[in-house]
């Protein structure tokens, strides 16, 4: 019988494609073995999901998809419930589905392992009852992990909700320390059950057969230590952490590219430009702002002087808007209302705005392109090291108040934007940082450093390297059953 790995990622474009790249991994380093990856099916399909599908379908066909029934009984939708709670509950009620689809794909292959995301535990104890030896894949970093191996001692410290302690920092091992306020949103409240998913998730961790974590040693070397001094969960032993880093997103990731013609005017423009005087700001797939944010932006990047692309997405609607469907806005930004009056007409020869998606990795990679401003999401982060360039963090939502303390303070590989107590920046601040990360003593630092972690990016998955050691620990560690 033909052994597999099986890999169970969450639903969305944002968990599917790196498990996929996971996959991709796997194949190329292990002949012997095909992959299998279960995917559950929503209502709310987007389509994108099944063209990517596809296309990896066509590319690399000893990757194919276990694709689940839609669910027998529909969700509990009712809006009090956050979005968070609901996609781990969807996740929940497909656990028949995942041990259906483990119990077919065994009348044929020899499962060897089980890789989940971190929303997926609902299917630990199912592939533990058939003897599957069951992984993790943590695609953010070491110093996220470590805060997550450590939730569950300080949910046992303290009764009250985080949104409820403002004030309190925590002290996680190895972090600086983190306010309250600025821990992942969906464990805010202890009143939404998410709180309750992430602790029950958090809890499990340790319970796996080892963790794959989408970084590099050299990257974060404090966490890596105190999360292998067992640090982080002070009363059972650390699953072995396999960091097999950096994982970045290659071309049929790139579902969301928007359309190709605005794709290539932002490449060719970047191409016209002197080397490493564009700064380019983006804020990850689900970064939105407030018109007045857009505005102080645009006055602070104007004033800065420097060359710049930048990604605009349209404002997020009102609650108002959402209760009514009273809005006309949608999909696209309107630039002109958006934006202060004649800055595109004033700025044309510096800046370039694109509508809501710019194809990332290839704008990093660019000769012109020069620093980043960035809301730290983690596949950002990876990108940016990957590409040498050094960042300005403005965080805006989940784990990124947390991977801008350890970007600024550990790293040393970006800038604070000093954010007002709701998140707003002011264009004075705006103006200030961009100017010091693309033309400043600072700046010129903090490039000649990430430029030293890009060659560190690149030696981990030599032969040799310390991803690629890892990589083959991991592959080793289940031929031991
Ligand atoms: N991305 C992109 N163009 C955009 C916005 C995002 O290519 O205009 C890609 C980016 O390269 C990264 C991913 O979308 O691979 C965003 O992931 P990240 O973890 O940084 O943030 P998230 O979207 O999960 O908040």
């Amino acid at each position: 019988m033909q052994d597999t790995i099986v890999l169970y990622p969450a639903p969305g474009m944002g968990h599917i494609v790196p498990m996929v790249k996971l996959g991709k991994l796997i194949l190329r380093h292990c002949h012997y073995l095909s992959v299998a990856v279960l995917l559950t099916t929503s209502p709310h399909e987007p389509s994108a999901t099944t063209s990517y599908t596809s296309h990896v379908t066509r590319t690399t066909p000893s990757l194919t998809f276990h694709r689940f029934p839609p669910l027998s009984t529909p969700q509990d939708t009712s809006p009090i419930r956050s979005r968070t709670a609901m996609a781990f509950e969807f996740i929940r009620l497909n656990t028949p589905n995942v041990l259906n689809a483990l119990q077919s794909i065994s009348t044929t292959s020899t499962i060897k392992a089980l890789v989940i995301d971190m929303f997926c535990t609902s299917a630990l104890h199912v592939a533990s009852d058939l003897n599957i030896p069951t992984y993790y894949f943590y695609t953010s970093g070491a110093a996220a992990l470590a805060a997550f191996l450590y939730l569950p001692t300080i949910h046992n410290q303290n009764t009250q909700s985080f949104k409820d302690l403002t004030d309190t920092y925590f002290h996680f091992p190895s972090l600086p320390p983190i306010r309250a306020s600025h821990m992942p949103e969906p464990i805010l409240d202890r009143d939404d059950p998410a709180y309750h998913d992430f602790i029950y998730f958090t809890a499990h961790l340790p319970k796996s057969r080892g963790i794959l974590t989408n970084t590099f040693e050299a990257l974060e070397p404090k966490a890596i230590k105190v999360i292998a001094e067992g640090a982080c969960v002070p009363d059972t032993p650390t699953p072995p952490v396999y960091y097999i880093g950096p994982l970045v997103a290659d071309d049929d990731g790139r579902a969301e590219d928007g359309d190709g013609a605005g794709t290539a005017e932002c490449l060719s423009w970047l191409d016209a430009q002197p080397s490493r005087s564009v700064v380019f700001l983006c804020f990850g797939s689900r970064g939105t702002f407030s018109a007045a944010q857009l505005k102080e932006i645009a006055i602070g990047l104007e004033r800065s002087g420097q060359r710049f692309l930048w990604v605009v997405r349209s404002p997020p609607l009102t609650d108002e808007e959402v209760r009514t469907r009273s809005s006309s806005r949608h999909g696209e930004p309107d630039l002109d209302a958006l934006l202060p009056e004649g800055f595109l007409g004033r700025t044309k020869d510096k800046g370039l705005v694109v509508k809501t998606w710019a194809p990332q990795v290839e704008v990093l990679n660019r000769e012109s392109v020069g620093g980043f401003v960035t809301h730290c999401g983690w596949n950002s982060v990876l990108e940016a090291v990957c590409a040498g360039l050094p960042m300005v963090a403005w965080p805006l939502y989940a784990e990124q108040h947390l991977n801008r303390a350890v970007l600024v303070e550990d790293m040393k590989l970006a800038m604070p934007m000093d954010q007002a107590e709701d998140g707003f920046v002011n264009a004075d601040e705006v103006e200030k940082r961009i100017r010091a990360l693309m033309d400043s003593e600072e700046g010129r630092k903090l490039r000649d450093w990430s430029g030293k972690m890009r060659k560190e990016a690149a030696a981990a998955w030599v032969e040799g390297g310390t991803s690629r050691v890892a990589f083959t620990k991991f592959t080793e560690s289940w031929k031991q059953n």
